[in-house]
Formats: structure tokens, sequence, C-alpha cells
């Protein structure tokens, strides 16, 4: 079966591969891997960061570039509203590379799996031209929430606020320092896995993690749910400093954001009878605000309006 995802290189490399490997790989396209086990599911996912590609360790330090490349990962199992058990991390090492900054860097992994509830299980040590970092996680979960179970109807809705990775981000590659704060968002983001598994027990009918952009990652649920998703640009909810640093390079701040990457929000669909008493609590209960910015309809693909016009925006894509 071919994996329902959104249009990109990356996309439709792991489209190929589907294809190529048939029933050795039947259930490819999702936020994490699933295997029943007593009578729940683990749920598995790992995410690769390579240096130069994903990061620059310029901009970082080892303990936050470690953070980074764990909660990538972790951010998937929030997604699917699993329970973090573990990591396990392997790390490609340049051969100059000084023993004290592997741990530093494994103190970052230690400390986003721990953020949520996980411990390093595990991982491997090679030496390796460039730096990558190669995150497993593993977590529980008793229904998985999908991205294929939007319907008709139901409600579109974001967590957090977006783009200021995008804002950190863009600030480093201009040479410049990032202010406090969105330095902060860039390198420090957090997995929302208390606000995926909340989302699970209040009827989320499907749910991905902002890791490529909302532009990009809503197309995936679309593809994956066959519907069509209708957001409001002008309703996401932005970041501290994302206006300023918008206005800065000359684009729309709320385009900005929906084509930032690395915010590691959750992307979710529940039911129109979705009730305003319980964004009170979810707030109250998560620390962060839900947001309502569209709705599921029949069709297919993203319709992304800003002020009520179309707008065509693509999502990050790595392999560009
Ligand atoms: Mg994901």
């Amino acid at each position: 079966v071919t994996p329902r995802l959104g249009s990109g290189l990356e996309f439709d490399t792991i489209r190929r591969i589907a294809e190529a490997l048939g029933s050795r790989a039947p259930d490819l396209g999702d936020d994490c891997a699933f295997i029943e086990s007593g009578g729940e599911f683990m749920a598995i996912s790992t995410d690769l960061s390579v240096d130069g590609v994903h990061f620059q360790r310029a901009w970082l330090n080892p303990a936050e570039i470690g953070w980074r490349a764990a909660t990538a990962a972790l951010s998937d199992l929030a997604a699917v509203g699993a329970r973090p058990i573990g990591v396990l991390a392997s790390l490609g090492v340049p051969g100059e590379t000084a023993n004290d900054y592997v741990v530093a860097l494994m103190e970052g992994v230690a400390a986003a799996a721990g953020a949520v509830g996980g411990k390093v299980l595990g991982g491997d040590l090679s030496r390796s031209p460039v730096w990558t970092i190669d995150v497993t996680v593993i977590g529980r979960v008793a229904v998985p929430i999908r991205r294929g179970g939007a319907a008709a109807g139901d409600g579109i809705w974001v967590t957090g606020r977006l783009g200021g990775a995008r804002a950190g981000l863009e600030s480093f590659r201009a040479g410049q320092t990032p202010p406090p704060y969105l330095r902060e968002a860039f390198a420090h983001p957090e997995a929302r896995v208390q606000a995926g598994q909340w989302l699970a027990r209040h009827g989320a009918t499907a749910m991905i993690d902002l890791s490529d952009g909302l532009a990009g990652d809503a197309r995936h649920l679309a593809a994956a749910s066959q519907v069509a998703l209708e957001i409001e640009l002008g309703r996401l909810p932005l970041g501290l400093g994302v206006q300023e640093t918008a206005a800065h390079f000359q684009e729309d701040p709320h385009l900005f954001a929906a084509t930032g990457g690395e915010d590691y929000e959750l992307l979710v669909t529940l039911p129109s009878d979705f009730e305003i008493e319980h964004v009170t609590r979810f707030e109250r209960e998560a620390g962060i605000p839900l947001t309502c910015i569209g709705a599921v309809m029949a069709g297919e693909g993203a319709r992304l309006l800003l002020g009520g016009h179309d707008v065509t925006l693509s999502g990050f894509d790595h392999f560009r």
C-alpha cells in the first residue's frame, strides 16, 4: 500500500521505497510504527539530525543539539498520544571531537527524554566525517491517534504558538544573535507529550506534529485522512517575536509561521462538539494555548487562506 503523504521530494522517495518493498513494509507513513503488545501498542519512531542540515554547531552548545535531536523524535510519540518509555541514540562523531562534547550532547538527549518521563536505553557510537545524531524513541499507547482519522465536520486545532523556531533560525542565518526568547524557541523546543495524551483522551480523530511546517504537515494529514483541510492562517497563534522577525524579512507573519519548521506543536482534528470548556481545561492542564484554525471538509488537500483569500505555500523539505 502506497503511504498517503503530501507532496515533496522526500515524500516521493518514501513512496518509491514503499512500492519497492511492498508487503515487506506494509504500513509506512505515520508518525510512529505500532507493535501490539500486552493489550496495547508499543509506539516506535526514529529521527536523524545531520550537522549542516538540521543544526549548526556554531549556533548551539552540545546539550542543546542533543535536546533538539531527541525532542524531534519524542515529538512523534506526542503526535500519536503515546507515553514515552525511553530513547536510543546513535552518534556519528568526527575524529577530532573531544569526549566531553559527546558526553554533553548525551546530557541534552537525557534531559529531553527525562522531561517527558523517559530514559536513555542505549545507543551506538561511530566515527563519521560529519556529526550525525539518530534518535529512536519507544513509547506505549492504548489507542494510537493516527493521521488518517479526520472526518468532514471536524474542527482543526493547533497547540501552542507557531513561528518561533523559524524566527530564531532566520536570525542565526542572518548572522545575528537572536534575542533570548527566539534562541529558546529554536534551541529548546518541547515535545507536546502531555498535550498529545490529553487530546487523545478528549476525542482527537487525527494528529500530526509540526516538524516541517504547518503548510506541509497539514497536507500529510489531509492525504492520510482522504479529506480536505481548510485552514485560515490569520488565526495561527504567533510565538513571541515572530511578528517583528517576519517584518524584518518583509514577510507576512502568519505565512512566515505557517512555513516555519521545528516548532513541534501538534496539529489535531477534534469533533465539532468539542466544547469551549474543554479549551479552558486544556490550557490550564497543558499550560499552552489550543486554537481552532479551520475545518475538515470532503475533498482532498490543504486549502490555506489568509484573510479569506487562497494562498500557496510549501512545507520545509530537507531533500530540496
Ligand atoms: Mg511527525
